[in-house]
């Protein structure tokens, strides 16, 4: 049973909006294109969560403050007997382990060792469970969801579990009995409770609204290249179809979230999405989908 589903966070959400807009430095884009990576592997990992048979809960993208340390969980799942913890992994190629450093064999770049991340992890865990009077057993794994992802040199006492691994661990996952109950129940309301929805961490690259491209742009593929027909967008690059409402909402949402300070007002809205629709037209629709504000100096939306 799914509590807590998991989204894009705010931050690759902005930063995919940045990307299309403005040209990032080479060090943003990797940055940017790893986030899309790890969020496609998680992605994937949910799929394969779908058959998880007995009773168990299943929580997602979880951040916990503990003694003023912040410690991130992608996902977490409470059996009966314990609580998974579970980091995934989407690196792709092939990686050795030496002296407890991770590097790629192919560039030597060094990564962070995730069996250190998945420590420091676990006894964040527990001290936030024992903190909230709900000291569980923690099974705490290192999930390598790519297929294409190969360790050298891997201790056998690693929690990690690889690609090839992932059906047995799943398995055997399955076969273990699993009923919950009342404590299980609060347990994961409470923790539930304590998920910090803002990452006080999450930084962006500079960016300002002058400096970002306007328009409309494909839901499909990203293409500027649009066209207006029977108050549908057309784009013009591979022809998906897209509701103006739903395109207008779309971008207004998405600069809502680039710029929190700015107000949605029909005008801001209009040269966001610099489209040959009149202002008219986004009154309408902002009117239609949110709630008008009245100040002094003009409407806005919420
Ligand atoms: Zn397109």
């Amino acid at each position: 049973m799914i509590l807590k589903e998991r989204s894009e966070s705010e931050e690759l959400l902005s930063r995919r909006y940045l990307h299309r807009r403005m040209e990032l430095s080479e060090k943003e884009k990797t940055y940017y294109f790893n986030l899309e990576k790890g969020y496609e592997g998680e992605k994937k990992f949910d799929i394969l969560l779908e058959d998880l048979q007995e009773e168990r809960y299943v929580l997602n993208d979880l951040l916990f403050e503990v003694n003023n340390s912040f410690f991130q969980i992608d996902t977490l799942i409470i059996s009966q007997r314990a609580i998974h913890l579970i980091d995934i992994k989407n690196y792709e190629g092939d990686f050795r382990l030496d002296s407890d450093k991770l590097y790629s064999v192919i560039s030597g770049k060094e990564y962070k060792n995730p069996a250190d991340q998945l420590k420091r992890c676990t006894t964040l865990l527990r001290q936030l469970l024992q903190s909230i009077k709900y000291p569980s057993l923690i099974e705490s794994h290192v999930i390598f969801i790519n297929s294409e992802f190969t360790l050298y040199q891997t201790p056998l006492d690693a929690p990690f579990i690889f690609p090839t691994q992932l059906t047995r661990f799943l398995k055997e996952l399955n076969q273990t009995a699993s009923i919950l109950n009342d404590h299980h129940k609060k347990l994961a309301k409470k923790l539930l409770s304590l998920h910090q929805p803002k990452n006080p961490f999450s930084t962006l690259p500079k960016y300002h609204f002058d400096q970002l491209q306007k328009g409309i742009y494909c839901h499909q593929c990203y293409s500027f290249s649009m066209a207006i027909q029977f108050h549908h967008f057309v784009c013009k690059s591979c022809g998906s179809i897209e509701k103006i409402e739903d395109a207008i909402l779309r971008h207004t949402k998405e600069f809502n979230l680039l710029f929190p300070e700015k107000k949605i007002t029909t005008h801001n809205i209009y040269e966001w999405c610099k489209t040959e629709l009149n202002e008219r037209t986004i009154r309408r629709i902002l009117t239609k989908y949110f709630t008008k504000q009245k100040k002094t100096n003009g409407v806005y939306y919420k």
